[in-house]
């Protein structure tokens, strides 16, 4: 069954590497079909996506997916910085106007 679909490929083999280090037996399908995505109107069909072998595992695969997903919003997530009140993109450490770095007092 068909239980998560990524963005992208790197994605998609994260979270099956994930999966499998929790003996959750899966694999990446539908790869090849990622080069043609913007020229064909095919939609999440031509995202790669984890195929789940055993169905089974289905709650312990979606409760470590979950994980994942919440770790990686976290991530990317705009800030404002406490500062200057900038905005500033998920994946910077530090202001892009005054220099704050997130953490500091
Ligand atoms: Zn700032």
């Amino acid at each position: 069954m068909k239980i998560f679909v990524a963005r992208n490929p790197t994605e998609a083999h994260i979270v099956c590497e994930l999966l499998k280090t929790e003996q959750i037996a899966c694999e990446v399908r539908g790869e090849g079909m990622f080069g043609l995505k913007g020229e064909l109107p095919f939609g999440e069909d031509t995202d790669p996506f984890i195929w789940l072998l055993l169905p089974e595992q289905q709650l312990m695969a979606k409760a470590i997916i979950d994980a994942y997903q919440k770790q990686t919003e976290r991530q990317y997530r705009d800030w404002q910085c406490p500062q200057c009140k900038e905005k500033n993109e998920g994946q910077f450490g530090a202001c892009w106007q005054c220099g704050y770095q997130i953490g500091e007092p």
